[in-house]
Formats: structure tokens, C-alpha cells, sequence
């Protein structure tokens, strides 16, 4: 048995999503900070419970030929127990062996859901490990330094809601630009004395910090989350913002009055310049507004698209169904110009920004519509559309039994699904398999690198 205190010498055999390495003692797992599979190391029993068991690294006595050379650690991670940043939960290992481990926790996934049938295959990666994300949401809090209080933009530590500065002021996942915002904001409401709000209290006035760039056009959009209804010296804030930072395009506030921990708000305007910003992904341009949902890996997200496309076999004069569309992006990067194509999305912005990305690209067969992803049956009887092949991309609790149901009896040729949860995703295919629609594989796709989390996507077709 474990005790609490306990040290001893364990061999890592494993490292979980969350970034803790596991040991096997006495049949338990033993999860420990800081340490990856293939360590040897001296460790100190802080938890024990009857399933499982927490240590602590006390020394590494052989690090593992899998750990990531020491000076590509972030310093966020390194920082002791409530300070350290809980992002990059992979960074201490090569990215090889976080590829590996994506892989075997897809498999395990299909797995544990019962399809363990399903041929996972090797993650693929457009290789890009840092400044990859186009969207930042920072919460704001206040430090005191020598004294005087200060506003501090950075990350939650992991497992609070205590505001942690970025790591000698820049996120690697995020690009330099970010960081140079992030201390320009800083700085102007401490010389403004713009308060930063208080979970606690609900008192205060900017909760985060939104940004998003349109990673190839260099467009970025700046949102303040307040807890007001202005943004104090707002004309200034934009005026020194614009020509500091030429390349923002739109300014915007979101209020957000709610003691919750949901970041955005419902109502947004805009303080300077456009509503929304615009990228360019897969040969097309697209709008992109601040309530909108876009892929924040754009290399990433062409790769992603392209395995979609790629598995969808489109043909000539075939019918596409999009569901959880956004702004439109998967089914207009992958249908023809005349592709008769319905688009549903519960986001209005996003709908309208699809309409409008329909348009731009030439798009002529292209509708869109606001609605739940169960209302599509509504609309494609309203429409006397039958769709020959269909695209669902869910957020991560994946697809309601009924869309499913919807779904079988709609009977489509394809159904490629994208998903950001293997889990729900294995579930999903099981669930899929009473309709007679089967997948052989699963491609894994590293949109997030670094991070616990892996983006799948799978072709089910009716045998
Ligand atoms: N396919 C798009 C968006 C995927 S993210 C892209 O790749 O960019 C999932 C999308 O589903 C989000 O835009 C979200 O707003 C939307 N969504 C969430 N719940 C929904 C529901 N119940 N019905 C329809 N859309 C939903």
C-alpha cells in the first residue's frame, strides 16, 4: 500500500492528455508532474486514493530519450505548484512522441467505445509545433508589484482561476503580435487606470483580452470583454492601438456583465474600424466576425479540410449537407462552384458571415441557415433537398442521438465526420453502425501540437 510521504524510485511508463506521467505501483497508477514516459525518477506520494495515487518528482535519475531538450520548456510550465501555466501539456516531450501518443489515445478511444475494428492512422501534421494559433482570449487581473497594483494579462494557472503573466511575456503557441498587444493593453490601463474585474467582487471593468488574426492576411481583430457598459478613453485606446498596430482592422468591445465563467457575452460593438476581419483559407477568402467559430490553426485547418475533401469523393451535381457549419468554411472549401450546398449553423454571425463568404467566392448553389443541427430535417424538406453527401463537424460532446436517427434515414452516400473529441466520436460511429454506416479508419489530424488535444476525421459509408 501507498502512504502519503512516501518516497520512492519509479519507472514512467506512461503520460496521460493531462500531462502527467503515469507509474504503475502495486497495480495503481501514480500520477506525476514533470515527468514523461521513459523516465526513471525518485518520486514523493502526495495523494493516495483507492484507485489511484498523485507524486511529485523529487530527482530525475535517468530522463528518458523521449523528453524535449530542457531549453525548449516553457518558462510557464516550469513555475512551481499555482503558478504554472497548464496549456502545453506535451511540451516536455519530443514532438514525435507526442504524435505517437495521440495516436494510441485515438486508438484507445475507439477502444473503449467497442470499435476497436477501426484502423487509427498516423497523425498527420503540417509540422508547425509554435505561433501557430490565430486566437488569444487572456483574462485580466491585477498584481501588486513593489506595492503598486498593476494589470496583469496572461493565462489561468492550471486548475484556478489565479492570472498568471505569460512566460517572459510571450505564449510560443501564439504569434509575437499577441504579446506585443497584450503589453500595449497592459500599459494603457494602468496609465489610465482602467480597473481589471474582480471574479470575487464582480467589481472591475476588463474581464479579457479577445484577439484573432487572419493568420495569411495579417488582419486582426481586438476585443475588450467588459464589465460595463463602455470602455473608458476607448477613443484613445483605439487611436494609439491603430497607429501602433496598423495591422488591426476592427476594434471591438463585448459586454459581459455575468458572474460566469463563460468569456463572451451576447453583445458585441464595434469601436473602430470593420465588424469583422478576413483570412484566406484553401484558395478562398472568408469573413470572419468575433462571435463566429474559426478553426484556430489555419495550416492546420487546410489540412484538415483537404483529408475531408479528399475522403468526400465529391461528385459533379452531388448535394452537400454542412452541419455545424460556422462560417462556412469546410463545404465551401470543398464543394464546387455549383455544388448545391445547405450550411446550418446556431451562431447567427457566423451564418451571416457564411452567406457572405458564399458570395464572395462565387459560390452560386450555396444556402446557409440559422438553426440547431436538428433542425436540418425541417430544412431540407422546406428546401425538397436530398443530400447526397454530408459533412458534421460537432462541437466536442459530439451528435444527439436524434441528429444521428435524422441522419440514418436521410441516407446520403458520405458522411465524413470531423471531430475534436475521440471519444464522442468513437460513440458516434457505434451509434452510426445501427444505421447500417461503417468506417474502416480514423485519420488523426494535429491541429493543437503541444496541447492534450487532437482533431479526427472519419468517412462512414452504407455498405
Ligand atoms: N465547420 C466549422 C465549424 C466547426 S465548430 C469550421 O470548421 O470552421 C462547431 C460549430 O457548431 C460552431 O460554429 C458552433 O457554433 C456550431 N454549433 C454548436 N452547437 C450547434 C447546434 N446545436 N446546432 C448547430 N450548430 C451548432
Amino acid at each position: 500500500m501507498l502512504q502519503k510521504n512516501q518516497i520512492l524510485t519509479a519507472a514512467i511508463t506512461d503520460l496521460n492528455n493531462l500531462g502527467f506521467g503515469v507509474a504503475k505501483i502495486d497495480g495503481i497508477s501514480v500520477f506525476v508532474a514533470d515527468t514523461v514516459t521513459g523516465d526513471i525518477a525518485e518520486i514523493k506520494i502526495i495523494k493516495t486514493a483507492k484507485t489511484y495515487a498523485v507524486g511529485t518528482l523529487c530527482t530525475l535519475i535517468t530522463p528518458s530519450p523521449m523528453r524535449a531538450p530542457e531549453h525548449e520548456v516553457c518558462g510557464a510550465a516550469k513555475r512551481c505548484g499555482g503558478n504554472r501555466c497548464g496549456g502545453c501539456v506535451y511540451q516536455r516531450i519530443t514532438y514525435a512522441h507526442e504524435l505517437a501518443l495521440k495516436k494510441q489515445y485515438v486508438t484507445f478511444a475507439m477502444k473503449k467505445a467497442g470499435a476497436q475494428h477501426i484502423k487509427v492512422l498516423d497523425v498527420l501534421t503540417t509540422g508547425q509545433t509554435a505561433a501557430y494559433r490565430n486566437k488569444a482570449q487572456y483574462p485580466v487581473g491585477t498584481e501588486i508589484l513593489d506595492g503598486e497594483k498593476h494589470t496583469v494579462i496572461g493565462f489561468y494557472a492550471v486548475k484556478t482561476h489565479k492570472i498568471v503573466p505569460l512566460p517572459n511575456g510571450h505564449c510560443a503557441l501564439q504569434p509575437p503580435i499577441f504579446s506585443e498587444i497584450v503589453r500595449f493593453t497592459a500599459h494603457f490601463c494602468d496609465t489610465h487606470q482602467i480597473s481589471a474585474y474582480d471574479e470575487t467582487s464582480g467589481n472591475g471593468i476588463l474581464r479579457h483580452l479577445y484577439l484573432r488574426m487572419g493568420s495569411k492576411t495579417g488582419e486582426i481583430l481586438v476585443c475588450l470583454v467588459i464589465n460595463a457598459d463602455t470602455f473608458p478613453h476607448a477613443d484613445d485606446f483605439c487611436k494609439s492601438l491603430i497607429a501602433e498596430f496598423p495591422q488591426v482592422k476592427s476594434i471591438q468591445v463585448n459586454q459581459n456583465r455575468q458572474n460566469t465563467n463563460v468569456i463572451l457575452g451576447n453583445t458585441c460593438c464595434v469601436l473602430w474600424g470593420s465588424d469583422a476581419i478576413e483570412d484566406i483559407l484553401c484558395g478562398k477568402v472568408f469573413r470572419i466576425s468575433q462571435l463566429s467559430f474559426y478553426q484556430v490553426n489555419r495550416d492546420g485547418a487546410e489540412l484538415l479540410y483537404h483529408t475531408a475533401k479528399t475522403l468526400l469523393q465529391l461528385q459533379p451535381r452531388e448535394a452537400l449537407l454542412d452541419l455545424y457549419c460556422g462560417i462556412g468554411t469546410i463545404g465551401l472549401s470543398v464543394a464546387d462552384t455549383d455544388t448545391p450546398l445547405v450550411g446550418i449553423e446556431i451562431i447567427p454571425q457566423a451564418v451571416e458571415n457564411a452567406k457572405e463568404n458564399a458570395k464572395r467566392n462565387g459560390m452560386k448553389n450555396a444556402r446557409f441557415f440559422c438553426g440547431d443541427a436538428s433542425d436540418a430535417k425541417q430544412i431540407l424538406h422546406n428546401l425538397q433537398m436530398h443530400a447526397d453527401a454530408v459533412i458534421v463537424d460537432p462541437p466536442r460532446k459530439g451528435l444527439t442521438p436524434a441528429v444521428i436517427a435524422y441522419l440514418g434515414e436521410l441516407t446520403p452516400k458520405r458522411i465524413v465526420y470531423i471531430s475534436c473529441d475521440a471519444d464522442t466520436l468513437a460513440r458516434d460511429i457505434m451509434r452510426f453502425a445501427e444505421y447500417g454506416y461503417h468506417t474502416d479508419t480514423t485519420q488523426p489530424v494535429d491541429m493543437f501540437s503541444r496541447t492534450g488535444h487532437v482533431e479526427c476525421v472519419a468517412l462512414l459509408t452504407k455498405k
